[in-house]
């Protein structure tokens, strides 16, 4: 598996996108029954940390998207467009073996690990 630590701040055309991703941020999404939450306003990306790993990634993905939405399509994709497409890249990415994984303190950008790692 080839897991890709999610760096602070992405780029969606040429825009910063934090990626928010801490305590206060899981209360705020887990009070609305969100996994993620994508600002348009503001730009950025949260995501709740205590999902499970293909959880994570998945969120990620559709975050990302609604972030391509906003900012190359002017917003006409619909939410379920959005999750067709991000859940299309979710699978393809999981069957190559890609996760996206949340970053801890001193983290690697990419880290390598085995199918073993992550049955623990
Ligand atoms: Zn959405």
């Amino acid at each position: 598996m080839y897991a890709i630590v999610l760096p602070e701040t992405i780029k969606v055309g040429g825009f910063d996108y934090p990626i928010l991703i801490n305590d206060e941020v899981d209360r705020a999404l887990e009070d609305n029954r969100w996994r993620g939450e994508h600002s348009d306003l503001w730009r950025y990306i949260k995501i709740l940390s205590r999902l499970d790993p293909q959880s994570f990634s998945a969120t990620f993905i559709h975050e990302v998207l609604h972030a391509i939405n906003s900012v190359y399509l002017d917003l006409d994709l619909k939410e379920y467009q959005i999750a067709a497409i991000s859940n299309g890249f979710h699978q393809v990415l999981e069957q190559l073996g890609v996760r996206f994984i949340k970053r801890k303190v001193n983290s690697r950008t990419i880290t390598v690990l085995s199918k073993k790692s992550y049955v623990n």
